[in-house]
């Protein structure tokens, strides 16, 4: 395992722990940046990293953007992450879960977990079963707080994605505005019924072509191949899949006014930014604008936490606060010439007492 505190990712993180579990087989790393705001918030990654150093450098970007995000996002939670290293001899299993769990709570509550990439609900209900420091469980009721923090992502991305519309193209209303898709899944798809709803002209692209094909066929609109979707001339581009797609040669091809998407770590490097606002393109920060499912999961584990009921009405009450944030972001861009993701971050950094 690399030194962590030698990583370029390295950001004064307040805790980095290696969890190895010899008898589950269980190997992972919580990282805490920050829990000036309160315990570290962020869901735990289950993936098949090449090296450990990547997954090393995953773990550090991804907690302090959960920092970032949860300040800006008013909830009274601080950043954390957790991975856990897969490879081919080690899937997933109960006793991996459960020793995971014991690591959770051996933390005393300085972080909280909650489902991410190849992490289910199922999942979390296995981990509950050894710490209460958990959130993203089953709503306990129709119109509880809780479950899968798709949905509500998708509905404050599509809140951002109305008020870039707004601020760059001086319009109120979405019909004919035509949005390019990138990834249909849990996010990208609630993102493209939502708009599909307002009139808006929908391209969409999924590696998974049938997935993308299916979804244009319900909405009616148009499908395309993956690595078409970044040429797609449109009025807005909304990532939904993969991080680090808007680099040097993403950005030149982009044919849009505006980004807006729910993808973590859209822009590959900290200069990528400027570019977008060079290229004049609104760029609408990642961990501002999809702030929804970090909002519903923390609304409903401080609920279950302090025994206060919360209804999905006061989670998308607290989602709805998205585009006034976004607006002052850009508002504060326009008077300074600095790009909105730098104005984001000294936001956020001022917030964590950075
Ligand atoms: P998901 O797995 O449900 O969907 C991702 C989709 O992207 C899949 O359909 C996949 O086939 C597709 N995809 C992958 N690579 C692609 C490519 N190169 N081109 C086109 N499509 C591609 O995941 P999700 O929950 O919808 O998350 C999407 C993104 O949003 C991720 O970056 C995730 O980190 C981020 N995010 C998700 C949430 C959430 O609540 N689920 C919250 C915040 C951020």
């Amino acid at each position: 395992m690399p030194a962590f505190w030698t990583e370029a990712d390295y950001d004064e993180h307040e805790l980095v722990q290696l969890v190895h579990d010899v008898r589950s087989g269980l190997t992972a790393i919580i990282a805490l940046h920050s829990t000036h705001l309160g315990p570290g918030a962020g869901g735990t990654r289950f993936w098949h990293y090449a090296d450990p150093a990547a997954a090393m450098r995953d773990v550090l970007r991804l907690s302090r953007g959960m920092s970032y995000k949860n300040a800006m996002a008013g909830l009274p939670m601080g950043g954390g992450k957790a991975v856990i290293l897969a490879d081919v001899a080690k899937t997933k299993t109960p006793a991996m879960l459960a020793a995971f769990g014991d690591a959770v709570e051996a933390l005393g509550g300085r972080y909280v977990t909650a489902e991410d990439v190849g992490i289910s609900e199922a999942d979390m209900v296995a981990i509950a079963g050894r710490t209460a420091f958990v959130s993203g469980l089953p709503a306990a009721g129709a119109h509880a707080a809780g479950g899968d923090p798709g949905p509500f992502t998708a509905l404050g991305i599509y809140h951002g994605i109305r008020a870039a519309v707004r601020h760059n193209l001086g319009k109120d209303s979405l019909a004919g505005v035509h949005v390019a898709v990138q990834g249909t899944g849990s996010v990208g798809g609630g993102v493209a019924r939502l708009l599909a709803r307002d009139g808006a002209r929908l391209t969409l692209a999924d590696i998974h072509a049938d997935r993308a094909a299916a979804l244009a066929t319900e909405l009616g609109g148009t499908a395309v191949a993956s690595d078409a979707i970044l040429d797609t001339a449109c009025d807005v581009f909304s990532p939904n899949a993969l991080g680090a797609i808007l680099d040097d040669a993403g950005i030149a091809r982009l044919d849009c006014a505006i980004v807006a998407g729910g993808a973590n770590n859209q822009l590959a490097r900290g200069h990528h930014g400027a570019m977008l606002a060079d290229r004049g393109i609104l760029y609408a920060p990642d961990y501002v604008i999809n702030a929804g499912g970090i909002i519903s999961v923390t609304l409903e584990y401080l609920s279950r936490r302090d025994g206060a009921p919360c209804d999905v009405n006061q989670v998308n009450d607290r989602i709805a606060q998205i585009p006034g944030r976004l607006e002052q972001i850009w508002q504060e861009s326009d008077a300074s010439g600095v790009s909105p993701d730098q104005v984001a971050d000294r936001m956020a950094q001022k917030l964590i007492g950075r």
